[in-house]
């Protein structure tokens, strides 16, 4: 499998406080990667600099064998990221959010590919709603509709589903899953939900004030801390065990 995602030695520093500490890994392709953390832990942080939004202290990021920071553009346009924070534009409706962004990200046969990801992300009835009205689970929707637009090679997701309730967070993770797989695409995941970490992750990164102190699969995880479940394993590493 290709790395999609390499991160080595990143460091953010804001004056006297270190947010994120030299951390190193790789994301490969069709792989989920969690980033999990206690509030402040560092993982916006860490997206912000993978996203080119922050620059780092120190350390590189490669995409594709490609540094970032000096391929903003080819890099970027094999991203794509899903956040509550990044909301769009409130005054268009639905269909038009997603044809700019369309048109953003150079897709010129569009028409059929918004339709799809409006009927795959249960859009329908709001394709003429404003995004402004939309409901923050709607809004969410809409923002991983936008997200696939571009088809990206590596998806970030900061807590994509913070605001949804238990049925629309099932129905949205698998289809995340579902998309990512088909397109062999790698992601980095972060979420204060152990139980959807546990499902969707092949892999798991603790970071602890800005550090990687954990970093397996949830099986590996839940065993090396004699755990039920990732939240124990959660529990056990906040408390330094
Ligand atoms: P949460 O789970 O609460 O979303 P997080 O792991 O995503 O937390 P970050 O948002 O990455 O945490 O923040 C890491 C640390 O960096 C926090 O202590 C935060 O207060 C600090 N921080 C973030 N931005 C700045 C800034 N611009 N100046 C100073 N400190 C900052």
């Amino acid at each position: 499998m290709e790395t999609v995602l390499k991160v080595e030695n990143l460091k953010k520093k804001y004056k006297n406080f270190t947010a994120v500490n030299g951390i190193s890994f790789e994301v490969k392709e069709s792989e989920i990667v969690g980033l999990l953390g206690a509030n402040g832990a560092g993982k916006t942080t860490t997206i912000h600099m993978i996203l080119s939004l922050l620059m780092p202290t120190s350390g590189t990021v490669e995409i594709f064998g490609k540094n970032l920071f000096e391929n903003r553009e080819k890099c970027l346009e094999k991203m794509n990221f899903v956040a509550p924070y990044a909301a769009l534009p409130y005054n268009l409706t639905v269909y038009e959010n997603l044809v700019v962004f369309a048109l953003l990200y150079g897709i010129k046969d569009y028409t059929d590919l918004i339709d799809l990801l409006i009927k795959e992300f249960k859009l329908e009835k709001f394709r003429k709603t404003r995004a402004g009205k939309l409901s923050s689970g709607e809004q969410t929707r809409l923002t991983m509709a936008k997200a696939f637009l571009n088809n990206p090679k590596l998806l970030l997701l900061d807590e994509p589903t913070s605001s949804l309730d238990p049925t629309t967070a099932w129905e949205l993770r698998n289809l995340i899953w579902q998309k990512m797989e088909s397109t062999g695409g790698a992601t980095l995941w972060t979420s204060h939900n152990m139980n959807e970490m546990d499902k969707m992750c092949d892999r798991i990164i603790f970071l602890s004030h800005g550090k990687i102190v954990q970093m397996d699969t949830p099986q590996a995880l839940k065993e090396k801390f004699k755990a039920e479940d990732l939240e124990d394993v959660f529990i056990s590493i906040s408390k330094g065990n």
